[in-house]
């Protein structure tokens, strides 16, 4: 068995860097192979690509006509790209992508063939997609489920298939997919925060949430890779001895990109460039092996697909450089695990960051108003924004001291958390014209310059205003950013829809004024949301107990954390503002239960396959060498040979002990999935976390300590130096 790490090794040790031609400027191949609106113009007639860009826009839809006119102009272009195939790409339940291509070539009378696609196969396709997970919809009302085309995001070609990105619903309306949810979501912010802009701006028509990733993703070798099962099977080392240089020199950090990994890069930077995903930065991280990519920002929606479709890139082109790719967020213990930044904002279709402060104090009560309702927002939802990040993966790196904690809280900084603390003197009420100059020249007034040289950050804040956007930072890395947008911009609509309201409600009934009244809900808000700000270090004791004291949630486990998903507070949210409804929750959160479950369930699997098939033999082996030695010290040295054989002997003890430990502890944990699967939902996660899970560590303790014991030419795991510095 240890052949295979040995010749792993070596394989590794001969790769080449694989030779990258840049195949233009990155401008000139940016978009190129999506059906933007320059391709667009070029191939509809004006009235289609007038519908398409309603429908962006405004919503409208679009004439089944049209949309065969649009069809016949995807095709064309498509086929001029040498695309054969076409799919309807759709981000089920599962996290992942889907797509199912079907070929434009059909047959025609008289033996002959030819390219067809038509608004029909465009608009609406009904895939046999009866094995993606539904939480019981599609069983319960016997409805079958179908894609439908979101114009909203641009129609790209991979390979040589023409990917259609679209929605996935059941029949009687139901989402089953990433994307229905966080479309309506952004409709609800598009329609309260345009309301609310139109205090301070008429020409204001439409507001669009703004979302760019960061990526963190490690790279390892396949050869290395492919000799660790647990790796393979689950993304993660369920076992492996630290190496004795990890991330402690922060060496990796910002270093120089190692070689391999930049063929890598600029690999899929051309291929990113070709699918319109724009993105700009990448950089080692901290962890050995752990590398960053960031874009820029785009609209919610695309930016999501953006993300999903990098992914899935992602795992394409480490191929051709022999490199895994690994999303999940702690491959490695005892070194930094990965995560996604979410910068967010909101950004009106006038060009105007809704986050960032402008030039007059108009534009500053509004940057303040939507500042302001952001935290308010975040501090009454705050176990709904924890749940939307919850997964079995993202538990070990949360509270893990390199990421945030799972208590969310805000941090803004110590210039913006004066101007809110003067804020909560504004007199009740009606201003006098000394107060209100005061106010809109030495407090709001003050803001752009406060923020120029604010150079204040802190990595530890789950949630942290960087300037001119919101960087929710306990994304996992594996995750699709579409739930925790769905998430934020729902209890963001719903917060600005609440604030319209009550400004709306003085200026009617106190007789105030529109800035009167809006500094006049904003001291509330300041002073009811206070519990959510928090400037220290995240990462502390000290936090948690202040949090606790707060009354902030600290939902530790997915199964503890998902609850708040089907709160009676989540689904009046969800349905007031017409992003799910009940069935909707209720279906997600048995989804994810049961993901959390299989999660467990499969690790513990894998690790007691990989615990008794490859390191108890391994050790056996060892132990039978040396108990060969004992026994030929005791040939030649008769009763003396305990001298000699002191250590020896030491070691096949220990070898015993970690052996019976490790094979106990199997039965121990096979026992527990056992009754586990006898339960269900709630009960069958909450059995998997409490009773499946803790022996993952207790097993891996017994077999790290083996590796360590066993001659290092027997073990046939790839160890954690290799893993992490082979390259
Ligand atoms: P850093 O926060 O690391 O200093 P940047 O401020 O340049 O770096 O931005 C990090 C990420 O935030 C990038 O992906 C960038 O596209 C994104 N970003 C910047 N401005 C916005 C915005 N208004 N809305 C959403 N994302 C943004
Ligand atoms: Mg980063």
């Amino acid at each position: 068995m240890s052949s295979l790490r040995f010749n792993a090794l070596k394989e590794t040790l001969h790769r080449k860097p694989v030779h990258i031609e840049e195949n233009g400027r990155r401008s000139e191949l940016f978009g190129k192979n999506v059906f933007n609106e320059q391709a667009m113009r070029q191939y509809m007639t004006k009235e289609a690509y007038q519908s398409v860009m309603n429908a962006i826009e405004f919503g409208t839809k679009i004439d089944r006509k049209i949309a065969d006119q649009i069809a016949v102009s995807m095709k064309d272009w498509a086929l001029s790209k040498g695309a054969t195939h076409y799919t309807h790409w759709f981000q089920p339940l599962t996290g992942a992508t889907a797509e199912k291509h079907d070929a434009f070539f059909e047959t025609i009378d008289g033996g002959g063939a030819m390219e067809r696609f038509d608004g029909g196969q465009l608009v609406q396709q009904e895939p046999d997609a009866s094995s993606f997970p539904n939480g019981g919809i599609r069983n319960t009302f016997e409805a079958r489920g179908y894609t439908a085309w979101d114009p909203t995001s641009a129609a790209f070609i991979y390979g040589t298939t023409l990917c259609i990105p679209t929605v996935f619903v059941a029949y009687t309306g139901e989402a089953l997919d990433n994307k229905a949810p966080l479309l309506r979501a952004l409709q609800a912010v598009d329609t309260a925060a345009t309301a609310v802009c139109k205090y301070f701006d008429k020409n204001v028509s439409k507001v669009n949430a703004t979302l760019g990733w960061e990526q963190e993703y490690f790279l390892i070798d396949t050869a290395l890779a492919a000799a660790r099962p647990d790796l393979m099977m689950t993304g993660r080392t369920l076992l492996g001895h630290s190496s004795a240089k990890g991330q402690q020199l922060d060496d990796h950090y910002f270093g120089s990109i190692p070689t391999r990994v930049m063929s890598f890069m600029r690999d899929l930077e051309q291929e990113c460039m070709l699918l319109g995903v724009p993105v700009k930065t990448r950089h080692n991280e901290v962890a050995p092996n752990q590398f960053e990519l960031a874009p820029i920002f785009e609209e919610a929606n695309l930016a999501v697909d953006h993300n999903s479709l990098l992914m899935d890139v992602m795992e394409k082109v480490s191929q051709r450089h022999q490199f895994k790719v690994l999303f999940h967020e702690k491959p490695f213990a005892g070194i930094n695990g990965s995560g996604k930044h979410n910068n967010w904002s909101l950004s009106t279709n006038t060009g105007i960051n809704l986050l960032s402060p402008g030039k007059t104090p108009m534009k500053n009560l509004q940057f303040l108003t939507f500042f302001v309702n952001t935290i308010k927002a975040v501090h009454d939802y705050e176990e709904l924004i924890r749940a939307s990040i919850a997964s079995a993966s993202n538990d070990h790196r949360l509270g893990a001291n390199e990421a945030p904690p799972a208590i969310i809280s805000v941090f803004i900084g110590t210039q913006l958390s004066a101007v809110l603390d003067e804020l909560e003197n504004v007199t009740k009420g009606k201003l006098s014209p000394q107060e209100k100059t005061d106010l809109k020249l030495n407090i709001v007034g003050k803001i752009p310059e406060i923020l120029l040289d604010n150079t204040d950050r802190n990595r530890t804040s789950p949630f942290a205003f960087t300037g001119n956007k919101f960087e929710l930072r306990a994304v996992g890395s594996w995750s699709n950013c579409a739930g925790p947008m769905t998430v934020l911009n729902t209890i963001i609509a719903k917060q600005l829809k609440d604030f319209k309201i009550e400004v709306d409600t003085l200026i009617d009934t106190k007789n105030l004024k529109k800035d009167e009244a809006v500094f006049n809900v904003l001291r509330e808000y300041i002073k009811a949301s206070k519990n959510i700000r928090f400037e220290g270090d995240g990462y502390g004791v000290v936090w948690e107990k202040e949090a606790e004291k707060r009354g902030l949630s600290n939902n530790k486990t997915t199964p503890e954390a998902l609850k708040a998903k089907i709160s009676k507070k989540a689904i009046a949210l969800y349905e007031e503002m017409n992003v799910m409804n009940k069935v909707e929750v209720e279906a997600r959160h048995e989804i994810e239960l049961e993901e959390y479950s299989k999660h467990i369930q499969i690790e513990s699997r894998v690790l007691g396959d990989v615990a008794r098939n490859h390191v108890i033999p391994t050790a056996i082996q060892y132990q039978n060498t040396l108990i060969e030695n004992v026994k030929g010290l005791k040939e030649i040295f008769g009763k003396d040979f305990e001298k000699y054989a002191k250590e020896q002997i030491d070691l096949i003890q220990k070898i015993s002990h970690h052996i019976a430990e490790i094979n106990s502890k199997i039965e121990k944990m096979t026992e527990e999935r056992k009754k586990a699967n006898k339960l269900e939902g709630q009960k069958n996660a909450d059995a998997y976390c409490e009773k499946v899970k803790p022996f993952l560590e207790e097993i891996r303790y017994h077999a790290d300590k083996l590796e360590l014991l066993v001659d290092d030419n027997l073990w046939p795991l790839t160890k954690y130096r290799e893993l992490l510095f082979t390259r």
